[in-house]
């Protein structure tokens, strides 16, 4: 298992979307991504030989220093984070983390589910893409499901992950549809759908709306 992984950068900052926007998190963007969605934002995570190793002891410690300074959990995100196994570094985080009361710092994962999960993390946002789709396991396991949606093709989608969740029993996760940044048809189709569809709520990039990093 790798004891260093290639990392993006790491910052302290609000957390930006879903149901812990607004709450303050430390982030570890892991490099990495064979996923390919054409509007992603973070194209320069794809290529993980462009950035550093890093230790993770280091990725540890940083997180430790973070939560003394009021990060309330971790996120680890990418990049695709889950191309990567994350037992040992999450393993790390934990144990560099640990409180008097025998708590460590919550783990965070942002993933799109292609992947075996691994880390036990204690919140999943799964964010599921239409032309690559999640494993049913991490589908019926994650916390809370965003779907980001460019046209109505993206809520076709959404509803049938609901249903395959729905038909798999699953205690139902948090549901979030987000539409893609500068897509004006996008964000009309969402608010659109959220308005007649109460289970789903509106996720928004808050942390480019208000130009925090
Ligand atoms: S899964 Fe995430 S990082 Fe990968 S291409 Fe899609 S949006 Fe970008």
């Amino acid at each position: 298992m790798e004891s260093s992984l290639p990392v993006v950068e790491c910052f302290h900052s609000l957390q930006g979307e879903g149901e812990h926007a607004g709450r303050s998190s430390y982030f570890i963007r892991l490099a990495s991504c064979k996923v390919g969605c054409p509007w992603c934002d973070t194209k320069e995570s794809w290529n993980s030989e462009l950035h550093p190793q890093r230790s993770l002891i280091d990725l540890s410690i940083c997180t430790a220093k973070a939560q003394k300074e009021g990060a309330a959990f971790v996120v680890i995100t990418g990049g695709e984070p889950l191309h990567h196994n994350l037992d040992l570094l999450c393993e790390e985080i934990r144990k560099c983390t640990l409180s008097l009361e025998n708590k460590s710092i919550p783990i965070h994962l942002e993933t799109s589910g292609v992947d075996i999960l691994s880390g036990n993390p204690d919140w999943i946002t799964l964010s599921p893409k239409r032309h690559f789709p999640p494993r049913l396991d991490n589908l019926l396991s994650c916390q809370e499901l965003k779907v980001v949606v460019q046209n109505k093709e993206d809520l076709y989608f959404a509803e049938k992950m609901v249903d395959l969740i729905k038909s798999n029993g699953n205690i139902k996760p948090k549901l979030f549809l987000q539409a893609g940044w500068d897509n004006e048809e996008a964000k009309a189709m969402a608010i659109k759908y959220v308005k007649n569809n109460p289970d789903w709520r509106l996720s928004m990039q808050t942390h480019k709306w208000l130009g925090v990093l």
